[in-house]
């Protein structure tokens, strides 16, 4: 079968997670990623400018050196007193005893190593770490110092270098001794003594230089700077290589990051927790729209009592099996039920018990069908089955008597066993081109063929049947107007006295004059206004015609047919009791006429009405006695006064086995119920002898007069009264 989902419906959990949840994540992971990525980029900018802002400082730290080194050698190269006794010659006692170029230069200024280098290169004084030691500085310092002597003595100020000695580096400067006075210009170059301060760059070095620019961990290695974070290159003044000197620079951001990251963590934790839980929350409320959408689609689809399909569902069924039947060679049948006398289970026991009666039937429905067929209620009490059978009508009138079997045995509903019958139309499927509109109403017009054939039976649509309901349609229209034209008219028939020879009474019955069809029988048009309820609306104009009419006439008796459509109502006896009022004719004077079928179905309320009806002082007549149920029983449990015994026994009275005999004993029962009876149907003189024989009271009929106009009843009677020498009055008989 054809899914019925809507697209709600269709927004399945798996479409939720990949339309939703997969960009959402997406989304998120990028947007993550982004900030992850900017803030480590971020992070390793700050790392690279404070390692180029550290490297600036311990760059200017050694420069600082190096100039601060050179200024000391300047406060002692410029000395008058330096030069007399350093240059050509040393004289110890005035330099180390004295302490004029003595201990104090290590002691105070911190110089490892002071050499004077006279203009053969020869190390004329020299001091290590303040004591004087016949060194040679050449020897010391081989690589470097001669060329930076050599540059030295042609500069007026101190030339300062980096120098390695052994493993150690120094801050090397060198300056000629040679006094402000001394023109300089006179002093050939190579006649300098040459004065040097060197400053080993060690430990106590780099502390203070790690102390004064905030540098930290700072190392010399002679190696080359790979895998250093910070580091400057050692060179001499000719950019020979001689080590590095490196530290730790501070890392602002890896600070950052170590700030940052723990609570951006922790929001991101959170983030992913609250949009789990937004993802969740939306596809439960999906979940939940998806199934409230499914049941939706189920109801709209089903019927809320039966679960059974409704109309909606049956219909693009009815499509899906007419459109695939064109391929196949089944046929496809529709077969409409109807239960007959649902509404009387409704009035009398209440609708829960109505809905009992459709949710129990539904279930035996389901179960006399293929899994294949679809049972359907349309709406009320009717329901419907799409049969696929491969031979039609036959599958369909074997399915149809075993629905009308299966429906046959008794409901229990409330304790109470009830009876009921279903009234079935089959309408099979044109071969091809199969229209399920026009299956469904051919299928409805046989239904309701089978209603008129006398219920819990089926019928086949046959095309007449559709001309036929056609016909009956364009009467109904007709009757509907007759009403308001005022095309009806009532004739009325006497009721003859047997004993006293007068006019008891008439019968009004009601006639039609059509426009075309000329004056139509109340056996044509009464059933039809019965089944839409005109009956009402045309009894009430019978009975108040009637009444009316009856004022002309003396004091004779009206008698009017009372439909049991008209007795479903308990407005009845109030309807009877204003019309009374209206017209203002003696209650007495008033029969009405019932029929056997108005006590079947609810004999409780028929009981209460007839006793309203009694409280007016109106007769009550039993009408066509003998052709319905017949329940002798009736004739004692309700108030009536006459007894009519219909003329199918009448017309039979020469066959005295039988319906003489029946007559017989309804005259005889009516004697002892005190009732009057009535025969109709009386045509021939032997009829009425037989039962005058009998003690019938009084006899109507086409022998005494048909049915005539009111302005010919007057005639009648007096025609009667003529040749029966009779009043015409009639005592109550
Ligand atoms: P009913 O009440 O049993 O009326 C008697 C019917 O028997 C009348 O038929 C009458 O013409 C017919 N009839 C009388 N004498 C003879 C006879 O000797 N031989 C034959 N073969 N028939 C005879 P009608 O007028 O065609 O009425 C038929 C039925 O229609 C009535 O049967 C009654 O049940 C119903 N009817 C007529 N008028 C009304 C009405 O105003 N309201 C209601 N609810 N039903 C009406
Ligand atoms: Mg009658
Ligand atoms: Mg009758």
């Amino acid at each position: 079968m054809r899914s019925f989902n809507s697209d709600l419906a269709r927004f399945s959990g798996q479409q939720f997670t990949r339309r939703i949840v997969y960009p959402m994540a997406g989304v998120m992971v990028v947007m993550i990623a982004v900030v992850i990525g900017f803030l480590v980029l971020s992070a390793r900018q700050q790392n690279a400018l404070e390692v180029a802002a550290s490297t600036r400082l311990a760059t200017t730290a050694l420069q600082v050196k190096a100039r601060e080194v050179g200024r000391n050698l300047r406060d002692y190269t410029i000395r008058p007193d330096v030069y007399e006794n350093l240059h050509d010659g040393i004289d110890l006692g005035w330099a180390v005893t004295e302490g004029n170029v003595g201990a104090n230069l290590y002691t105070d200024l911190g110089y490892e190593l002071v050499f004077a280098v006279n203009s053969k290169d020869q190390t004329i004084y020299s001091l290590v770490e303040g004591v004087p030691t016949k060194v040679d500085a050449l020897s010391i310092m081989p690589r470097g110092l001669r060329d930076l002597l050599h540059v030295a003595a042609i500069q007026p100020d101190p030339t300062t270098s980096l120098i390695k000695s052994g493993d150690d580096v120094y801050v090397v400067a060198a300056n000629g001794i040679l006094p402000p006075s001394i023109d300089r210009s006179t002093v050939k170059a190579s006649d300098l003594t040459m004065l040097v301060f060197a400053k080993r760059l060690d430990d106590k070095f780099l502390d203070r230089m790690g102390h004064d620019y905030l540098l930290s961990d700072l190392k010399i290695s002679l190696d080359d700077a790979h895998g250093k974070e910070a580091s400057i290159p050692l060179m001499t003044q000719n950019r020979v290589f001689l080590g590095t000197i490196s530290w730790t620079p501070p890392k602002p951001g890896d600070q950052l990051l170590n700030y940052i990251v723990p609570p951006l963590g922790l929001a991101l934790v959170v983030l992913a927790a609250f949009a789990i839980l937004v993802v969740r929350n939306a596809r439960r409320s999906t979940s939940a729209l998806e199934a409230s959408a499914t049941h939706a689609t189920h109801l709209a689809h089903h019927d809320a009592l039966t679960s059974l399909p409704n109309r909606v569902l049956f219909r693009e069924r009815l499509d899906i099996a007419l459109s695939s039947t064109v391929e196949r060679s089944h046929a496809v049948s529709v077969i409409c039920l109807d239960l007959d006398n649902f509404k009387e289970v409704n009035d009398s026991l209440g609708h829960g018990a109505g809905d009992q009666l459709l949710q129990q039937l539904a279930k035996r429905l389901m179960g006399c069908v293929n899994h294949h067929d679809t049972v359907a209620r349309l709406g009320g009490d009717e329901f419907a089955v799409i049969q696929v059978g491969a031979s039609q009508p036959h599958d369909a009138e074997e399915l149809s008597r075993k629905l009308i079997d299966c429906v046959r045995s008794p409901f229990v509903i409330e304790d109470q066993e009830l009876h009921i019958g279903v009234s079935i139309g089959i309408a099979v499927a044109e071969p091809i081109d199969g229209d399920p509109e026009r299956l469904l109403k051919n299928a409805d017009i046989a239904l309701y063929r089978a209603k008129q054939g006398g219920r819990a039976t089926y019928r086949i649509f046959e095309a007449k049947m559709d001309a036929e309901l056609q016909e009956r349609r364009g009467l109904e229209y007709d009757l509907r107007q007759a009403v308001l034209k005022n095309e009806l008219e009532l004739h009325y028939q006497p009721l003859i006295n047997l004993e006293k020879r007068n006019v008891a009474a008439v019968e009004a019955l009601v006639r039609w004059r059509h426009p075309l069809r000329g004056l139509v029988s109340p056996a044509d048009f009464i059933p039809l206004a019965e089944e839409t309820g005109l009956i009402v609306a045309i009894g009430e104009w019978v009975l108040e015609t009637a009444c009316r009419q009856a004022l002309e006439w003396g004091d004779l008796r009206i008698a009017v047919n009372l439909s049991p459509v008209q007795f479903r109502n308990r407005e009845l006896v109030e309807t009877v009791r204003q019309v009374l009022q209206r017209t203002g004719l003696e209650p007495g004077r008033l029969e009405l006429e019932i029929t056997e079928s108005v006590l079947i179905n609810d004999a409780a309320a028929a009981l209460d009405i007839l006793n309203g009806l009694k409280a007016l002082d109106v007769k009550i007549a039993m009408d066509d006695f003998g052709t319905g149920y017949s329940s002798l029983g009736y004739l004692n449990s309700f108030p009536f006064d006459k007894i009519k015994i219909d003329k199918s026994f009448i017309g039979n009275l020469s066959d005295k086995e039988k319906s003489g005999a029946i007559v017989k004993s309804v005259i005889g029962l009516g004697q002892s119920l005190n009732m009057i009876t009535t025969a109709e149907g009386v045509e021939t003189l032997e009829q009425a002898a037989f039962l005058r024989q009998q003690g019938c009271d009084q006899v109507q009929g086409f022998y005494f007069s048909k049915p005539v106009p009111a302005a010919e009843l007057p005639l009648f009677i007096d025609r009667w009264q003529v040749e029966n020498g009779e009043g015409t009055s009639v005592e109550a008989a």
